[in-house]
């Protein structure tokens, strides 16, 4: 198809394209479902957790040690006190602890009535019934206050959050034992081309083995997304409209790679625009100019080109931000800035992915490093980088110590 018989936008710059794509899958906002905490890992929460009771429960020990009341102790010297009582966590104090007295007490154990401190073991010396603290002690020392941690009525975690282990323990200590998280979105992944065969699979005379369904595949579960199937198509016009109209049927997204670039064997583009809409063809961008996002039924396609480099990365430049706006996630992270460790001409205008090695110097500086293999068929240049070093639209050659964005693979740092 001629460019200028395009009855849809082409040829954006990567900001429009991103743009393009958030205006349209942030207006088909995933629904919610409620997961037990063990099914939760990674999900991102539909609503504002509010803490019910304050987190710690109650006053506690932060030591083992003696609980006692500061005020008895000198500022300085020893001090005897008379032991009265233990209380272990998740038990009782039968005791009170009143002036010149303490109790044995161990971490997580409710602070007894009467005592505003703790004194850890190794400050103390214990003969018989009785307790000599050396030295003296700040008032409300070794002590975790009630809600020291979260307060009543606080919001612990607000909507959009993932949860990682750390937000999923916060849930657990709040008592909760399900949270709503929002739906994640479900995939089918095709991979097209009459040259494509299973990994497994002899290798005829022109055939090499279908690797995108296993990049784009690993990839797409690493952003959240349920695969429900995937398919291999050949590059006939009747079997990919059948794929692409049954997977309308149940997928939220349809991520395809290869044939949609100007080949003769490229139907993609007419094809969507005659079964379902083409919200725009070819992003001035390096690898992945190819790149089509258009959409059939209420499924949004992402069609991505075949080249392995080229697929990776608008997967993760174009399709990931169509992701966190469909589930409203809020912890996006912005790209990082990193010093270039050797100089780059791109020879051309467009906005360039550059696979690199990232190190952190003693000085916190982030460095990136090319890679040697930038060729957009050559995965090897993604599997020993650790990122895409984003070169803008416009500015040719970058210098050696040249600031620039970097986006981590995921994966990185590890
Ligand atoms: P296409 O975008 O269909 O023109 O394909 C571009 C290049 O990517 C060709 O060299 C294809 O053989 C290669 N390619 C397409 N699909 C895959 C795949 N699933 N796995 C590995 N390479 C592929
Ligand atoms: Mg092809």
């Amino acid at each position: 198809m001629a460019e200028q018989d395009a009855i849809f936008p082409t040829g954006l710059g990567v900001e429009e394209a991103r743009a393009h794509i958030a205006a349209i899958a942030g207006a088909r906002k995933l629904s919610t479902e409620t997961v037990a905490l063990s099914a939760a890992s990674g999900r991102i929460l539909a609503t504002d957790v509010v803490a019910a009771f304050d987190v710690p429960g109650f006053a506690n020990s932060a030591m083992d040690g003696f609980a006692l009341r500061a005020a008895d102790l000198p500022p300085v010297g020893e001090k005897c006190l008379a032991l009265i009582g233990e209380v272990f966590a998740g038990g009782h104090a039968v005791a009170k602890v009143e002036k010149d007295t303490c109790v044995r007490i161990t971490t997580g154990a409710a602070l007894p009535e009467g005592a505003d401190t703790v004194v850890m073991k190794e400050n103390t010396r214990i003969e018989n019934d009785r307790v000599i603290v050396v030295g003296g002690a700040r008032l409300g020392a070794n002590v975790r206050p009630a809600g020291e941690d979260y307060r009543a009525g606080e919001t612990a975690l607000t909507r959009g959050r993932r949860l990682g282990p750390a937000q999923l323990g916060v849930l657990a200590s709040l008592g909760m034992t399900d949270v709503s998280v929002v739906r994640n979105p479900r995939a089918v992944l095709l991979t097209t081309g009459d040259e494509l065969v299973a990994p497994g699979e002899h290798l005829g005379f022109g055939q090499i083995h279908d690797s995108n369904r296993y990049s784009l595949g690993g990839l797409l579960e690493s952003l959240g997304v349920e695969l429900l199937r995937h398919e291999r198509v050949r590059d006939e016009p009747v079997a990919l409209r059948d794929v692409l109209l049954r997977a309308a049927g149940d997928a939220d997204l349809i991520v395809s790679s290869g044939g949609v670039s100007a080949g003769e064997a490229d139907f993609l583009p007419l094809l969507v625009a005659e079964i379902g809409k083409v919200h725009f063809w070819k992003v001035r961008i390096k690898p992945g100019m190819p790149f089509l996002f258009g959409q059939i039924g209420h499924a949004l396609l992402f069609a991505l080109p075949g080249n392995p480099v080229s697929g990776f990365a608008t997967c993760l430049t174009l399709m990931k931000p169509a992701l966190h706006a469909m589930s409203a996630a809020t912890d996006v992270s912005a790209p990082l800035r990193a010093r270039l460790r050797n100089s780059i001409d791109k020879r051309h205008a467009r906005a360039e992915l550059q696979r690199a090695r990232l190190e952190c110097d003693a000085q916190a500086m982030l460095w990136a490093t090319s890679h040697a293999k930038q060729g957009s068929g050559m995965l090897r240049g993604v599997a020993e980088a650790d990122a895409l070093i984003v070169l803008p639209e416009g500015e040719r050659c970058f210098a050696a110590g040249e600031l620039v964005d970097v986006l981590p693979l995921p994966g990185w740092p590890e």
